[in-house]
C-alpha cells in the first residue's frame, strides 16, 4: 500500500501517529510524508538549539532524521512558514491559502499513487489552527479523489485514551493499535526532535513535580478514525490479522 502522512509541523508525525507509521513501514508499506512547514515559529528548546531565525533549518534536519527512524520512504516539506507563537500562547495557522495547499496535497496523492492518507483530526487535536487547516484541506482533497483514497485521522476518541489533551473529541475511534513492537523506532524519532524535548516533557514533568524522560511520555497505544466511511477499513484488514489491534 502507498501511504501518505500529512501534518502541519515537524514532530506532529511522530507524536501523533509515529507508532502506526513505523509499524506500516515495517509491514512493507511505502510510507510518504508531507509536512507543511519547518516549524520555524515553534520553541527553540531549553537550552536553545538555535536562534529563532535558524530554527526552521534545524527542525528540517530533525524531521529528516525522525522520518528515517520511522522507516519513511519519502519526505516532502512544503514552503509554508509557521508563524511565531503569539502573546498568551496564541497559535496561528500557517496559511489562509487553502486552494494552494489543496493543490499541493493532490499533487502528492497523484504522483505517489496514494491509497491511504493519515492526517490531523477534526478538532486539530488540541485545537491548533494549523492542524485544523490541514484537516479541512485534506477533506477537500480526498473528496476530489472520491473513493480512491482511504482517509484516517489520528488521536481518535475512546474511553481511556492515554492522552486526553491530544484527543479529537468528535472523531470516534474505529480501532486502537498496539505499537509496542515499534517502541524503539518511535522513541528514536522523538529523540530526533531535540528542539522540542522541553515542550514534550513540560506537562507531565509539572504533573509529577520532577523532570521526566522521553520514555515516560511515549504513547504505545494509538487510535484512529476512518473518515471516508464509504471506503473499506483497509488498515484494519492489515493490522487485525497480525494481532496489532487492541
Ligand atoms: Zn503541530
Amino acid at each position: 500500500m502507498n501511504i501518505l502522512a500529512v501534518f502541519a509541523h515537524p514532530d506532529d508525525e511522530t507524536v501523533l501517529a509515529g507508532g502506526l507509521l513505523a509499524l506500516l513501514a515495517k509491514l512493507g508499506n511505502e510510507v510518504n510524508y508531507l509536512i507543511c512547514t519547518r516549524g520555524e515559529g515553534g520553541e527553540v528548546g531549553d537550552p536553545p538549539v538555535s536562534a529563532q531565525q535558524e530554527l526552521g533549518l534545524f527542525r528540517e534536519l530533525e524531521l529528516k532524521n525522525a522520518v528515517e527512524h520511522l522507516g519513511g520512504k519519502n519526505l516532502t516539506i512544503l514552503d509554508f512558514v509557521d508563524p511565531v507563537v503569539g502573546e498568551n500562547n496564541q497559535l496561528f495557522s500557517f496559511t489562509e491559502d487553502q486552494p494552494l495547499l489543496r493543490k499541493l496535497i493532490l499533487k502528492e496523492i497523484d504522483e505517489k499513487k496514494i491509497d491511504i492518507l493519515i492526517s490531523h483530526g477534526s478538532n486539530g487535536e488540541y485545537g491548533h489552527p494549523g492542524h485544523l487547516t490541514v484537516f479541512e484541506t485534506v477533506k477537500e482533497a480526498v473528496n476530489l479523489r472520491d473513493g480512491k483514497v482511504t482517509w484516517y485521522t489520528c488521536q481518535a476518541a475512546y474511553e481511556g485514551h492515554p492522552k486526553p489533551h491530544l484527543t479529537n473529541r468528535d472523531d470516534p475511534a474505529d480501532w486502537v493499535v498496539d505499537v509496542s513492537s515499534v517502541a524503539a523506532e518511535k522513541l528514536a524519532a522523538m529523540a530526533a526532535h531535540q528542539s522540542q524535548h522541553s515542550l514534550f516533557k513540560r506537562r507531565k514533568s509539572r504533573e509529577l513535580g520532577r523532570m521526566i524522560s522521553l520514555e515516560e511520555i511515549l504513547q504505545l497505544e494509538e487510535s484512529y478514525s476512518l473518515q471516508t466511511k464509504n471506503n473499506n477499513d483497509i488498515l484494519r484488514s492489515i493490522l487485525e490479522p497480525n494481532g496489532f489491534l487492541k
